[in-house]
């Protein structure tokens, strides 16, 4: 049996940076089920938005609510945005790097449905620039144990308290974990989908588990279509995002007899709509987008990654347009969680993708959720640090704790991945995501 205070699922921004808010006089065992750099945190290319100042708030704020069809919390939102320049100073202060101007003064770009420019970049690498950064910092944290190729395969519960997780170590043996308090930082299910932007072993397991375990979750038939993603014969791990910024900063999308067909900053739901009802009437399986509309030096400057991939697949973007289609890219549904990100189980906590606070509603607004991972995962911390006094311990539980339920591991993954699944199938029979937010309250379903 492994003891430690605080259980902390994954290695992604929402993790590290939990991990380096929590009480520094607590033990925090640290897990991710593959390499510690292997999360959709990395891949991030466009940024993560900031409140330039208060003029942009409301801005700000109604940008959200209309990509998310109004559905989202309005004190979520209204949590993200305020808590954004706290956290970019947080992560400045662990030494990530954004854009400036000579003067020293951020620069910061647009992506599609936002009315302004408010995202911060490190040229399209924005997320491996954040989060290899707070990588650092936990690792220099002595409070800290980071276990790599570490796998929970359940939370260990009794009467609604969470108590601790069952975890498949890195040689394959099975561990049971006492922790005061877990918090599920699992990411995304793009794992779940044949074409996703997501890493593959993002399965959902976290939202699997609640299931088993009668924890709430919300919306989970709600996921994002990214509209453009690298169209490629070959097979691939995982599709390669052609990152929204590249239309904010003037990228046009052509069908196949290359004429534009749509407004290309329209909200990512809406524009993958267009882009599969183009397909559908041209009988093609992509669209073109083309990058010649961006100025040369801002095209070089701003997104080398994606010049080198597309260069890698053997086109050339200065001298033709590249061959795109949507792929699954995003999570809006997860484990339902208050303002604080606490689940409906006690001592049990959900940040980043794998939760639902409500921010996204139906739709995520682009570079949000960084943002609103890194706001959430400081709230649970804090949350974490106050309760203390309180928690709940019961040693008996972990004596004689039988791993022998969890032996046959694919058998259990194909179950998790089938309960996910199936989750999503009802939840949009019940609440389908084709018909209007607004017809839906109509008909009160
Ligand atoms: C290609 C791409 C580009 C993106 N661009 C942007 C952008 O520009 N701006 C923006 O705001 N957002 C962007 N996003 C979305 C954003 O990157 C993610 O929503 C965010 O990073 C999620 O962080 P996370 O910490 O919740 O999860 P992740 O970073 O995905 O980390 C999940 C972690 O959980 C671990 N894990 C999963 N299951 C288990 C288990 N059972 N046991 C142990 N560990 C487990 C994984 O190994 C991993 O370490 C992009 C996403 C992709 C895929």
């Amino acid at each position: 049996m492994i003891k430690t205070d605080i259980l902390i699922v994954g290695s992604g921004c929402s993790g590290l940076y939990c991990a380096l808010q929590c009480p520094k006089d607590k033990n925090i065992l640290l897990i991710s089920k593959s390499d510690l750099e292997s999360s959709d945190s990395y891949l991030a290319q466009g940024g993560i938005c900031m409140l330039k100042d208060d003029t942009d708030y409301e801005s700000y704020f109604e940008d959200t609510m209309k990509a998310g069809h109004y559905e989202n919390d309005k004190e979520s939102v209204g949590i993200m945005i305020r808590s954004s320049q706290d956290v970019i100073r947080d992560l400045v202060s662990y030494g990530a790097e954004f854009e400036q101007d000579p003067e020293g003064q951020f620069l910061f770009t647009k992506e599609g449905a936002h009315s302004d420019k408010r995202i911060l970049f490190h040229d399209d690498v924005t997320g491996r620039e954040i989060t290899s950064k707070l990588l650092a910092a936990v690792k220099a944290l002595p409070n800290v144990t980071l276990m790599e190729y570490t796998t929970m395969v359940d939370i260990v519960e009794k009467d609604n308290v969470c108590y601790g997780a069952v975890l498949t170590l890195q040689d394959g043996t099975l561990d049971v974990v006492d922790a005061d308090y877990v918090v599920l930082a699992c990411g995304g299910i793009g794992g779940l989908y044949e074409h996703s932007t997501n890493y593959s072993h993002l399965t959902g397991d976290a939202l699997a588990i609640a299931l088993r375990h009668n924890v709430a979750l919300k919306n989970t038939n709600y996921v994002q279509i990214h509209p453009t993603t690298f169209y490629t014969e070959k097979h691939e791990d995982r599709s390669f995002l052609i990152s929204e910024s590249v239309r904010g900063e003037g990228a046009v999308l052509l069908d196949k007899n290359m004429e534009r067909f749509t407004d290309e900053l329209q909200p990512r739901d809406l524009l993958s709509k267009a882009i599969l009802a183009q397909m559908q009437k041209d009988g093609t399986k992509h669209v073109w987008e083309d990058l010649r509309p961006i100025p040369r030096d801002e095209l070089f400057k701003h997104f080398p990654n994606i010049i080198a991939h597309c260069k890698e697949m053997g086109y050339d973007v200065t001298k033709e347009p590249i061959p795109v289609v949507p792929a699954q890219h995003y999570f809006m549904g997860g484990i339902q969680v208050d303002h604080t990100s606490r689940t409906t189980m006690e001592q049990l906590y959900a940040v980043g993708e794998t939760s639902n606070n409500g921010v996204h509603g139906r739709n995520r607004l682009a570079s949000n959720s960084l943002l609103e991972s890194l706001v959430f995962a400081k709230r649970a911390a804090k949350d974490i640090a106050e309760k203390y006094p309180v928690v709940k311990r019961d040693p008996t539980l972990f004596e004689n704790f039988s791993l022998e339920k969890y032996s046959d591991k694919e058998k259990l993954r194909k179950e998790y991945e089938q309960s996910v699944i199936l989750k999503i199938e009802l939840d949009e029979i019940l609440n389908p995501t084709g018909v209007d937010a607004e017809k839906r309250s109509e008909k009160n379903v």
